[in-house]
């Protein structure tokens, strides 16, 4: 058994103890209540039962000692014989709440610390890729230095090729450590929320993006009308970094001289931003997790110059949550994909 498993199973076993304890306490008390009533009511009987043999005489009837003690007898027989059938009956209902009681009390912290479990299992997955993802760039540069090390007669072109590729790994990791810096403090602050438009939010976004999308010589269509200049309520570079991902990955799983098309439509009291690729399409079986941290779809996995970890998503997720809005993806492999922002207007 994992301590996991273990530190979980102990803690239900605790939790399910506490409520039973609490059940039992209040069946005890209930219980008491009710054999002090009952057993009041069967005192009442018996002493009431006594005036019945007296109302015999007033029949003609004269009942002897013997027939008075029989009688008496018979009395104190019921009397015990209701209550220890009370106490058995208290004691059985007793007994079945604390079996079914102790069974559903289990289930019931179970149930209780499952969401914990799933977060804590979330934390230990986020630490066990975040780990194995800062390791790969730290091998690769670790080998490279050793091999150039052992090599006597470097030249300075291969001095130099070496810590040119030192230098991307390094820049890999920075990228790394800024989204994860991002997403800890998405996890822990509150957004500091202030009144702008949508298009100024997506003006910020295409400038950001703008560099890379000439690289690849892309175009991206946005033409935005008066209803973009909504007003919305949102932690501007938060939302334009959403925007900014979104294109990001539009560019990245395009090819070269691919279009995207950015729009934005007011329905209703939500704004609708789509970002639109006509690029590689996510497979069928990878939809469910793309919002999942560090997963990668395997096509992406592959291709080298695609270099990510995983994170877009899941922080653009978060930022969306964060502005009260949600993300959704429609999308078919080899098709393109269409990623949709609902945001709140103010
Ligand atoms: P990264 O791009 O760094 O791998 P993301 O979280 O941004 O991480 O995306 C997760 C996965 O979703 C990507 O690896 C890719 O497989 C898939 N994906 C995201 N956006 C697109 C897109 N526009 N077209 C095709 N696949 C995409």
């Amino acid at each position: 058994m994992t301590s996991k498993t273990h530190l979980f199973k102990s803690a239900s076993t605790r939790l399910a103890a506490t409520y039973l304890a609490v059940v039992m306490a209040v069946s005890f008390v209930f219980s008491l209540t009710l054999y002090r009533v009952l057993s009041r009511d069967i005192e009442r009987s018996y002493r009431q039962s006594v005036n019945v043999i007296d109302r015999f005489s007033t029949f003609g009837m004269r009942p002897d000692n013997r027939q008075r003690m029989m009688y008496e007898q018979e009395r104190l027989d019921t009397k015990q014989d209701s209550m220890s059938r009370l106490v058995n009956e208290l004691l059985l209902i007793n007994l079945a709440i604390l079996v079914f009681g102790g069974g559903l009390c289990y289930l019931l912290a179970r149930r209780t610390l499952q969401p914990i479990e799933e977060a804590h299992d979330a934390l230990q997955r986020f630490t066990s890729d975040a780990s194995h993802e800062l390791r790969t760039p730290l091998t690769t540069m670790r080998t490279e230095i050793e091999v150039a090390l052992m090599n006597d007669k470097i030249t300075i072109k291969e001095a130099k090729q070496l810590l040119g590729s030192n230098l991307e790994e390094v820049d890999r990791l920075t990228h790394l450590a800024e989204r994860l810096l991002l997403l800890a403090r998405l996890d822990e602050t509150e957004l500091p929320m202030t009144t702008t438009t949508l298009d100024t939010v997506l003006q910020s976004s295409i400038q950001t993006t703008q560099q890379r999308l000439e690289l690849k010589k892309q175009i991206l269509h946005y033409t935005p009308d008066k209803k973009q200049i909504t007003n919305i309520t949102a932690d501007l570079p938060s939302l334009a970094e959403l925007f900014v991902l979104l294109i990001d990955n539009a560019s990245k799983y395009s090819d070269n001289g691919a279009e995207i098309t950015l729009t934005a439509v007011q329905k209703g009291d939500c704004v609708v931003v789509q970002v639109i690729d006509k690029g590689r399409g996510i497979a069928k079986e990878d939809l469910p997790h793309i919002f999942d941290r560090f997963y990668r779809a395997d096509s992406s996995r592959t291709v080298n110059e695609e270099h990510g970890y995983g994170l877009g998503l899941p922080l653009a997720k978060k930022i969306a949550t964060l502005h009260g809005g949600d993300i959704t993806v429609s999308s078919h492999a080899g098709k393109g994909s269409t990623f949709t922002v609902t945001l709140p207007v103010m």
